[in-house]
């Protein structure tokens, strides 16, 4: 096994060996681009240290292979007294974790070849000021001592010259620093800072190795769902300098804007600096544009390699380089994060450009960004235009668009909440503590952490929006206020406990006030009220526009649609549903129509019976003309009532208490006594185990013959309305075949006696819900009774885990995904392996009991994109969802295909 590649040697596909950084400086160096030699050391090896705690035993030698023949390809040795060659040694996984790991520059610089590296720079001050960053960079990452010890000591020496920046510092002044520097060493670690390069490289190494399982490295994996086991690998790179004057330099560029895809110069350029100055934001960048005025030569050379990196790679490339003595040097390339919009521009503009066809166009997007696109937005130019106050600006950790009450604490936020105030739930950090106040805001703000905090990770969790580590903030919880300082020439302020703020999940920004939220683009796009021209790239809904197109044409699932109203039908509808999957029709009972069900369950007699029914018949049957109406010519299917009865009858402890003031004036009341017992008869410690579904068919005589012969009533009105409803009928909570065989008997009867009485073919079908776990284990029987499958994958999550599916995600789903137990709820994400083998095996085996039987999905799951790809894979017909999920089961249902 090899351990260590050149740079010469690998190529961008090894991600897996090389890391991300590794591949791709191996492609660049294989496309012949200027990048500075070095080797990589892989994955592999990361792994047996983390395994055994030792590296394997044959790295060693093939380091030392690697680092002689780069020595004498530059013709020095690393660390030689005289002329020292020094190295790099960065960090790079599989996958990019900007800032959670390590990276050491500079290494081989000693007290004996820092002195050389001076003569050989002609530059003392550049040789004193590369010595110190090594010493801070090692000391703080390899050898841990805490970093502000180092900055204090580096703002001291500023302080005590009485200038502010560091490139005013001396040879003199840095000379005494690295002294400094290495007695922090000393104290802190109780040994001198070593002295010996190679030494130095190994440590590195292993600090890079080690730093994969740090508190922030894994939990930003945990997050962002990277495994935990894949290792980092370690790249040595022979350092060039951005540091040695005027004439070098670094910056970051990208191949078009990230922001909006738009092509053109985007980056920034610090001259006389090395990479770390620039994220630390030392001193100001100026825009990349401005490197043509400063070093032409170097400029053009950077346009070209652009124009080169983003051909070959087909995509939008991110790049890290340097210019040493107007030599440009290329020190990173990737495929460039972008945001949402940009990735469809993005991905529409390289289709025209030829570099990518349709279905790469598919692969390049997906459903969470469609989803991001169609949040609403605050109306930036109104919030711009002054009538609120721009406060500030943090991380845009969870997008959305909230608007609250300012709140300092998570009691405060629960009761405001819980009064129908919308809070924005403020703090420095969250932690736990904070959950319930977290769940009751609008949204969350926070002026410390980043991406990964406690805040930020949770937020997302929950789908809330989030501003997290909005440091100009500064947020007093003991006194409940936050204080601003001055900003854009507008005094500092202070705001208080129910101040209203803004804040914007999607750019970081925080505003005092109301800021008014306009529909997203993309929605107006998507309800008609706003046309996208097909050949236009740049615009965002003509990119959706287009890329919507490729995946309706080659997906192979239908999308259909959670509905139960005219509204949500007729917007699904727009939205591009091809049908019902799901119209619920216990919400068809609630508000005004609940007595009606109340009088049912308490009728004594069939005649009692008999008459609610009646009541509730023409009702039923006026819903269901609406739905066939407007989703005329698409299937719809009916689910028959569901929920359990008790939801429709009064709280116990309410009527008792009623019953028993009523009782104690001697006034007694027949109606609510009746009622209480039968609330009493019908209570049930776990409803969701209880009298549902079919169960109440069989229970309520007359209950499904009602609703079979509303649908069949609405079906036959449309028909001779001219129209063409295509009812489907289906039974919920099934779990043997014989509760379908007797709903399924008394169902024909009744469409059968509807068809005679108005003289047509209805052609009616009658399928089940797949959503316990036996209904799943014996689906080949049950399919003897069943036209058509629903997988009910919100039961069937409740009922194959055993998690209450109202009560779970509150309780301890937390402390379950703190835990890695699972990455995501498994009530978003359908559980592959679990509730998903038995929708696989299910939808086998009723297909092998009836080949043409139809199988589909109307749980939660069916807009979720990662569970679209499943149920694509497992072979179901459709995916049903609600209405403003649509677009996006449609996104994933075409990159499923794709
Ligand atoms: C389900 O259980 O997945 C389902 C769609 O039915 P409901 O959510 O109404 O129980
Ligand atoms: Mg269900």
């Amino acid at each position: 096994q090899k351990f260590v590649y050149d740079f010469t040697e690998g190529n961008k596909d090894l991600k897996d060996l090389l890391g991300g950084k590794g591949a791709n400086l191996a492609e660049m160096t294989n496309l012949g681009l200027p990048v500075p030699p070095g080797f990589t050391i892989t994955t592999e090896a990361c792994k047996v240290y983390l395994d055994s705690g030792e590296e394997p035993a044959a790295l060693r030698d093939e380091v030392s292979a690697h680092l002689d023949a780069l020595e004498n390809k530059m013709g020095k040795t690393l660390g030689q007294p005289d002329d020292p060659l020094l190295v790099s040694v960065r960090s790079g996984a599989k996958f990019s974790m900007p800032g959670m790991m390590d990276t050491v520059l500079n290494i081989g610089l000693s007290d004996d070849s820092v002195a050389g590296l001076a003569a050989q720079a002609g530059d003392e001050r550049f040789a004193w000021d590369s010595y110190r960053r090594l010493i801070q960079m090692f000391g703080k990452t390899v050898l841990g001592v805490d970093g502000d010890l180092f900055e204090e000591a580096l703002e001291e020496a500023k302080r005590a010259k009485g200038v502010t920046v560091d490139v005013d510092l001396d040879a003199g002044d840095l000379k005494r620093l690295v002294t400094e520097f290495k007695d922090i060493v000393a104290n802190e670690t109780g040994r001198g800072f070593p002295q010996e390069p190679r030494e130095q490289m190994d440590l590195a190494v292993r600090a890079v190795f080690d730093s994969w399982n740090g508190d922030r490295a894994k939990l930003y994996r945990r997050q962002e769902r990277i495994p935990h086991d894949l290792g980092t690998a370690v790249n040595i790179c022979s350092m060039v300098f951005g540091n040695l004057g005027p004439d070098s330099g670094t910056g970051v560029a990208f191949t078009r804007d990230p922001a909006s895809g738009q092509q053109g110069v985007y980056g920034d350029y610090l001259q006389n600096a090395q990479g770390e100055d620039v994220v630390a934001g030392i001193r100001n960048t100026v825009p990349l544009a401005d490197l043509e005025q400063i070093d032409k030569g170097s400029y053009d050379e950077l346009m070209r390699i652009m124009e080169i990196l983003e051909t070959h790679y087909r995509d939008l490339c991110d790049i890290e380089f340097t210019i040493e003595r107007s030599k440009l040097w290329m020190l990173q390339t990737r495929v460039g994060k972008r945001t949402a919009g940009a990735a469809f521009r993005i991905a529409t503009q390289l289709v025209d450009q030829g570099l990518i066809d349709e279905a790469e166009a598919l692969r390049r997007v997906n459903g969470a960004q469609l989803a991001q696109l169609m949040f609403p937005r605050f109306d930036e130019e109104a919030a711009e235009n002054g009538t609120v106050r721009k406060l500030g600006r943090g991380i845009a950790a969870s997008p959305g668009a909230a608007v609250g009450k300012a709140v300092f604490d998570s009691y405060t936020a629960v009761k405001w909440s819980r009064s129908g105030e919308k809070v924005i739930l403020i703090r420095r950090e969250t932690n736990p503590d904070d959950l319930d106040g977290m769940i009751a805001a609008e949204g969350i703000l926070t002026s410390r952490g980043g991406k990964t905090s406690h805040a930020a990770v949770v937020a997302r969790g929950m789908g809330k929006t989030c501003v997290c580590g909005a440091e100009e903030l500064e947020v007093d919880t003991k006194r409940r206020r936050m204080t601003v300082p001055a900003l854009d020439g507008k005094d500092g302020l202070v705001i208080e406990e129910g101040d209203v703020v803004s804040i914007d999940g999607s750019t970081g920004k925080v505003y005092l006030g109301k800021v008014p939220v306009v529909p997203s683009p993309v929605v107006e796009y998507f309800e008609g009220r706003m046309h996208a021209g097909a050949d236009d790239a740049d615009e965002l809904v003509g990119a959706v526009h287009r890329i919507m197109a490729y995946a309706d044409r080659v997906r192979r699932l239908r999308v259909r649609a959670n509905a139960d109203n005219a509204e949500d039908a007729n917007r699904a509808r727009r939205f591009g549903a091809q049908g019902i999957g799901l119209c619920r029709t216990e919400h068809m009972f609630l508000g005004e129509r609940r007595e009606l069900v109340e009088r049912l369950i308490l009728a004594h007699t069939d005649e009692e019976r008999e008459t609610a029914l009646g009541a509730l018949l023409p009702l039923q049957k006026d819903d269901f003309v609406e739905l066939f109406e407007s989703m005329d010519g698409l299937p719809v299917t009916v689910r028959l009532l569901d929920p359990p009865l008790h939801e429709f009858l009064p709280d116990i402890t309410e009527l008792s208490v009623r019953v028993a003031l009523a009782e104690s004036r001697k006034d007694h009341n027949e109606n609510d006594l009746r009622l209480l017992q039968a609330v009493h008869r019908l209570h049930e410690q776990n409803p969701m185990l209880g009298l549902r579904g079919v169960r109440l068919g069989l229970v309520i005589p007359g209950l499904f013959a009602m609703q079979v012969r509303a649908i069949a009533e609405a079906a036959a009105e449309r028909r001779n309305a001219k129209g063409d409803p295509r009812a489907e009928i289906m039974i919920p909570l099934v779990g043997t075949v014989q509760e379908l065989e007797i709903v399924r008997e008394e169902a024909e009867q009744v469409i059968e006696e509807v068809q005679r009485a108005r003289g047509v073919d209805l052609k009616l079908t009658l399928g089940t819900m797949i959503e316990l776990p036996r209904a799943a284990l014996t689906a080949g029987q049950i399919a003897e009774s069943a036209d058509f499958f629903s997988f009910g994958t919100n039961d069937l999550t409740q009922t194959v885990w055993g998690f209450s599916r109202d009560d779970v995600e509150a309780s301890f789903f937390t402390a379950y995904l703190e835990k890695g137990i699972f990455g995501v709820s498994p009530f978003e994400t359908i559980d592959k392996d679990g509730v998903g083998s038995l929708v696989r095996s299910a939808a086998e085996a009723g297909r092998a009991t009836r080949p043409d039987l139809k199988l589909g999905v109307c749980g939660e799951h069916g807009g979720d994109p990662e569970s679209v790809h499943f149920f694509h894979e497992v072979g179901l017909d459709y995916v049903s969802c609600s209405p403003f999920r649509i677009p996006v089961a449609r996104l994933e249902a075409g990159r499923a295909a794709a």
